[in-house]
């Protein structure tokens, strides 16, 4: 895949510096698009102080209010944090997370999203996303400086960047895992109709949306499958109707 398609998705960090030194970070492993979702400080000196000549990265920025648009166009998105979760996602280490890019189409866009520095990322921004990675570290003392966790992914992605993607003939657009807009929309048809069939209780929803939304993102849906699953969905809609 192409350096250019990674995305790096910083959510409501709170200092300046933190941004500044992640676009340096990114400058010097050659990616370029940092998406700031809810930003708490100002981009000013500071930030232009710590990127150190990253200028560009970080007038080239893009907002976002909330990460659903951040990553609205994105086949593959990854959470990172230091620490496991209460319900278990998916998780890669940084090099098979770097094995893994190398090997997507070069068509492919994919986000990498970092949290905030007290508090990293809510469960509902990491259940929007397809796999988790953890940076090894000492067990005592696992939680990195935020602009240090995106320099060693950065590293990690830019140094397999001359590995041989596998060659074979380009796949169809619809055989490729479909943007997250795509996959959330089928999450909100999905609920609808469980909710309709009365599999899902509207007043204790519990943990089963949690749990098929880490299904169906381990599974990495294509456009085709996520039309087979919304036809089914339409045809037990009309079924109920
Ligand atoms: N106390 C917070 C730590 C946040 S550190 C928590 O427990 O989640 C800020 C961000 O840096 C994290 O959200 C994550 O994006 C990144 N980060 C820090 N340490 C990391 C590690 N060991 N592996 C992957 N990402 C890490």
């Amino acid at each position: 895949m192409k350096l250019q398609n990674i995305k790096i998705v910083m959510v409501g960090t709170t200092h300046p510096g933190n941004i500044g030194a992640a676009a340096r970070a990114m400058n010097n492993m050659c990616l370029s698009h940092l998406t700031l979702v809810d930003p708490q400080c100002p981009i000013g000196e500071t930030a232009y102080a710590r990127a150190s000549g990253a200028n560009a990265i970080l007038d080239n920025r893009e907002t976002c209010s909330e990460l659903v648009p951040a990553i609205a166009d994105c086949s593959l998105v990854i959470a990172t944090s230091a620490r496991r979760r209460s319900l278990p996602w998916p998780e890669l280490s940084p090099a098979e997370l770097a094995d893994k890019l190398v090997s997507m189409d070069d068509s492919s866009r994919v986000a990498l999203v970092f949290g905030r520095e007290h508090s990293g990322l809510l469960n509902e921004e990491i259940q929007l996303c397809n796999q988790m990675v953890c940076i090894p570290t000492n067990p005592e003392f696992s939680s990195l400086n935020l602009a240090s966790a995106i320099q060693v992914l950065c590293y990690e992605i830019f140094s397999r960047q001359n590995d041989t993607p596998p060659t074979g003939k380009q796949p169809d657009a619809h055989d490729l895992p479909a943007p997250s807009s795509e996959v959330e929309g089928y999450f909100e048809h999905l609920e609808k109709v469980l909710l309709s069939i009365g599999y899902l209780d509207q007043e204790q929803p519990g943990m089963i949306m949690q749990r098929l939304r880490r299904l169906y993102l381990r599974s990495e849906l294509t456009r085709n499958e996520i039309n087979i699953l919304r036809g089914m969905l339409t045809a037990i809609e009309k079924v109920k109707h």
